[in-house]
């Protein structure tokens, strides 16, 4: 047996800004802040929340700022609309019997998110993302959803490989998809997979559910 974590990002919070310029193409009007909160869990128990993150998003020019790359603007923009939604910290301060509750609710956060891992599995999209495991080794890579058909879908494996979930992400850009790679698999293989933990995450872009 060993050790299965996962870290997962769950959308807590979405807000237009209409005073900021995109550093990128100059619009104003167009910034969208998105705040995640970030929770590490084992075994698909969440088991504490690692704090939030978050990004902006031009609507004009579709550019992506990561905290790293915004500018002075983007940042005070962002860090105001970071803290309107808080992980409710006091929650946790050793309140032995908010405890129960607390882990409660977060597994009612994972059972939503399990269910809409389900979803995207019995109806998958263009764009959907599939985590997986190339071997037995401890290789995981990405599966990049292409086209989907009445029976399979068609995938763009990501041409890298990590050898640790957590640092998986890394891998996950653009320039890795290669779609001469692209290939078919039938949906039950597909859910094969998915039921033998081969596949193990399958997310979709925000906002495209
Ligand atoms: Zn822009």
């Amino acid at each position: 047996m060993f050790l299965y974590f996962k870290y997962k990002k769950v959308k807590i919070y979405t807000e237009e800004n209409k005073q900021i310029a995109c550093p990128n193409c100059n619009e104003k009007g167009g910034m969208l802040f998105k705040v995640y909160k970030k929770i590490f869990s084992i075994f698909w128990i969440p088991t504490f929340p690692l704090g939030k993150i978050g990004k902006a998003e031009c609507l004009y020019c579709q550019s992506e700022f990561k905290k790293s790359k915004m500018s002075p603007e983007l940042i005070h923009g962002y860090e105001l609309v970071k803290d309107k939604k808080n992980i409710k910290a006091t929650d946790f301060s050793g309140l032995i019997i908010l405890c129960g509750f607390i882990s409660m609710v977060f597994l009612m956060d994972d059972g939503s998110y399990e269910e809409k891992e389900k979803l995207y599995l019995e109806a998958p999209k263009k764009g959907d993302l599939y985590s997986y495991k190339i071997n037995d080794k401890h290789r995981y890579s990405y599966l990049k959803v292409e086209r989907v058909s009445e029976d399979s879908i068609f995938v763009i494996p990501n041409s890298k490989y990590s050898s640790r979930i957590m640092k998986m992400r890394r891998i996950n850009k653009a320039e890795n998809y290669n779609p001469n790679l692209k290939y078919g698999i039938s949906k039950d293989e597909v859910y094969k997979m998915y039921q033998e933990d081969k596949i193990f995450q399958i997310s979709r872009k925000s906002g495209e559910e």
